[in-house]
């Protein structure tokens, strides 16, 4: 029996690392391994291109870094988290500081700690057909919705967000909302989430090739024949073979994050602030979340989501440009900046639209093609690293189950 997998991502190389102790397997991948997780490596060290941490909630990711030795590597905190109001960056991290923030009235703090507690016991699925601003408007009333949810939402989703589902918007306050007194726990695999990559790729066969599927008796891959392919890419490679397959097209947005190294940090002690009046959404410090000492500069990331159509319409230097003339405004010199890099994603997560979950790609898509990816089950209604290795994990299962038990 031989498999290929299609992509390099959390999903296919945990399908791949499965797969490989029952048969042959192959993994095609034209760029580097990681995917959306994939690192840059100064040769100092490594860090993702992409922000991540993971949260308590991700029980598959724990205990696979168990099963790779590299749970000694995790490491929990309280990330401070701020916002910007009025030109001015406030850290929303303890109830006092919370009481404190102008931007917004006593009686929309108090409701908006009523809404965070009750999000965490709603079933979202109930609420999947239901639109964000219309459960957002009913349960928190238009002023809060104006002031605070909808930059969050445009900033998230751009023009997208009238669509997005309210089950999104449920499942993320739940999942956001595991407060500390001092902030929001987090957690962060010591050293790089380049290190679970490398654990999940060891023995495997890496072929860096751009996969193209074709069905002539046996599935192909580039015109090599194999029993099984599990594809992990995003919908829009499998071109015409999706709409031959009846699967539902997806609606994708992309991200763009902008690496910065300085030379002193950006704030104080935040790791995270978010920008509702900015061509950005958010800046993310990561230096102030993991210690200095492991980069030897101050590191941070500044957030944007925009539309696939949209993405290269900006040169990386321009977008730069862009973006630190805002930066500047809140104390950001160019003087202090070592170096930058921009990383972009054109697929980085689908649009949580109404009625999402009946797009939802399964596993199996036909005899000896499976998914696992973005848009599988375990990806709803929130896209995460627990919920990319777990697709992986099922789609190998399935074909375990369908062609070697
Ligand atoms: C800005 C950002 C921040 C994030 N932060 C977090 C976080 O804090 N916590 C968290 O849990 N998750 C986070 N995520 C989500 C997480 O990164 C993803 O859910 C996960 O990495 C997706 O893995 P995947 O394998 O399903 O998809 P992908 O990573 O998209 O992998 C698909 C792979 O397929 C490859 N490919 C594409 N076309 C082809 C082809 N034709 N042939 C072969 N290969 C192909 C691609 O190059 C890619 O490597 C974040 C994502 C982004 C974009």
């Amino acid at each position: 029996m031989k498999v290929a997998v299609v992509g390099a991502g959390l999903s296919g190389l945990n399908a791949g690392r499965i797969l490989s102790e029952y048969c042959k397997v192959a993994v095609f991948e034209p760029h580097s391994l990681g995917g959306l997780a994939g690192s840059f490596c100064t040769g100092e060290y490594c860090i993702e291109k992409f922000y991540h941490h993971f949260f308590r909630s991700d029980d598959y990711l724990l205990s696979l870094l168990k099963t790779l030795k590299l749970s000694g590597k995790t490491v929990w905190k309280t990330a401070r988290i701020g916002q910007e109001f009025n030109g001015n960056l406030y850290s929303l991290s303890t109830p006092v500081e919370i009481l404190k923030f102008p931007g917004l009235s006593i009686l929309d703090k108090i409701r908006l700690a009523i809404f965070t507690l009750k999000a965490k016991k709603i079933e979202y699925e109930k609420y999947d057909e239901t639109g964000v601003i219309e459960g957002l408007k009913r349960d928190v009333g238009e002023r809060l919705y104006d002031n605070f949810f909808l930059p969050l939402l445009k900033a998230k989703f751009g023009e997208n967000y009238r669509e997005v589902s309210y089950a999104w918007l449920l499942a993320r306050v739940s999942i956001r909302s595991n407060r500390k007194l001092f902030g929001e726990e987090l957690g962060y695999l010591r050293g790089g989430f380049h290190q679970l990559v490398e654990r999940l790729s060891e023995n495997l066969e890496i072929r860096k090739e751009k996969a193209r599927i074709e069905k002539s008796g046996k599935w192909t891959v580039n015109g090599e024949k194999f029993d099984s392919i599990v594809f992990t890419a995003p919908i829009p490679e499998l071109g015409s073979l999706g709409e031959k397959l009846g699967i539902k097209p997806v609606r994708y947005q992309s991200s763009i994050c902008l690496l910065i190294s300085m030379d002193s940090p950006f704030t104080e002690n935040l790791y995270w602030v978010n920008y509702p009046n900015e061509p950005f959404g958010a800046t993310i410090e990561h230096t102030n979340f993991m210690p200095l000492e492991d980069y030897g500069e101050h590191l941070m990331y500044v957030a944007g989501y925009t539309i696939p159509e949209n993405l290269s319409k900006l040169q990386d230097e321009q977008l730069f440009r862009l973006w630190l003339s805002s930066l500047k405004k809140y104390g950001l010199e160019e003087r202090n900046i070592r170096w930058w890099r921009v990383f972009k994603a054109k697929y980085s997560g689908a649009v949580y639209v109404k009625g999402f979950r009946k797009l939802i790609t399964p596993y199996r898509l036909a005899d000896g093609l499976y998914y696992a990816g973005l848009t599988s089950k375990d990806n709803y209604p929130e896209r995460s690293m627990n919920g990319s290795l777990l697709a992986g994990k099922n789609a190998a299962e399935l074909v375990i189950k369908d062609h070697l038990s």
